[in-house]
């Protein structure tokens, strides 16, 4: 499924788009169907066309809402990757907002890429890519005026499912054409004073990419950054602490101030980005905090 608009859905099939109704049985099932879904259709004789059924689903992405327990919305489904992007310059890279994508990526159990672009304008992308190549990310450094990184991206997209995303103005749209000149989406100049710039990409939600491909950019996606976290889902979200809190003195070390932490001690000497180590604490203690209330709170 590409997108809904009020009780219509554009599906993706064979080359082709249609346009169909949900069957009324789906409704009153309050199943919903969702950007990414493959389903099943019915065609009736008078042209039209009912989603009959969603067929399950290999992954989902879900958001949840900090501080409310059972916040949890599910988004896209099947999505084989999240490619977070980043700028160079224009609006700066931000580690701690990169790492926010990221780990909201891993919290829905979606692998991440992480990817530099604008690099034309900054020679430091290999160095803004490093802390991420270093987590076991695969990274691209890419430009769109030099056509740099189109290739390694565009191997990336093919036959698979993937969620763009990453603050705007920082060329999503423009790689998204670049790539696939017949997607045309909008793109637009970031704005000098506005925090953001403007909202440029259309409100269109999933893109076929080549053949098999799906490119989901939807404008909720566009604040993943903001989706709240678990805890444990923090953790995980930065897998290239594992192996060091080996060494930590305490095994439930969370590599906040604790004597002997191996984690800080990486950071220290070098070893680990200090970016990690700040976007691990920040999301950590965010996710903490919205916890509490209803930990607390003892009744779920
Ligand atoms: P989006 O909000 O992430 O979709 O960003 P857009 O694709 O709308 O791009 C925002 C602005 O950055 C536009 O003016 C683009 O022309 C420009 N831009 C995009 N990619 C690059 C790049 O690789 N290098 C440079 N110098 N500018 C770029
Ligand atoms: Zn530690």
């Amino acid at each position: 499924m590409l997108s809904k608009t009020g009780g219509r859905y554009r599906l993706y099939m064979d080359g082709t788009v249609l346009d169909a109704a949900l069957r009324g049985r789906l409704k009153q099932g309050r199943k919903r169907v969702l950007v990414g879904d493959l389903v099943r259709v019915a065609f009736h004789r008078d042209q039209s066309t009912t989603i009959e059924d969603v067929e399950p689903r290999r992954s989902l992405l879900r958001r949840r809402s900090p501080g409310r327990s059972h916040g949890v919305r599910p988004v896209a489904a099947n999505v084989d990757q999240v490619v977070v992007v980043g700028a160079a310059r224009e609006p700066a890279w931000d580690a701690q907002l990169i790492d926010r994508f990221v780990a909201v990526a891993a919290a829905s159990d979606v692998p991440a890429v992480v990817v530099a672009n604008k690099c034309d304008l900054s020679d430091t992308c290999e160095t803004l890519l490093h802390p991420y190549a270093q987590a076991g990310y695969p990274v691209v450094a890419t430009s769109v005026p030099e056509q740099r990184g189109l290739g390694p991206l565009r191997t990336h997209l093919t036959g698979r499912t993937t969620v763009f995303t990453g603050p705007t103005g920082v060329g999503k749209s423009s790689l998204l054409n670049a790539l696939q000149p017949g997607l045309r989406l909008r793109t637009g100049a970031v704005s000098a004073k506005s925090k953001g710039g403007r909202h440029t990409t259309v409100a269109a939600e999933a893109y076929p990419f080549g053949s098999d491909g799906l490119v989901v950019d939807t404008p909720g996606l566009r604040d993943i950054g903001l989706w709240g976290l678990e805890p444990l889902e923090v953790a995980a979200a930065f897998p290239e602490f594992a192996e060091l809190a080996s060494g930590c003195r305490f095994d439930d070390c969370r590599h906040l101030e604790e004597p002997g932490c191996a984690v800080s001690a990486a950071v220290a000497s070098g070893v680990l980005a200090k970016t990690r180590l700040t976007s691990y604490r920040r999301l950590l203690e965010e996710a903490e905090q919205a916890a509490r209330p209803w930990k607390s709170g003892g009744s779920r």
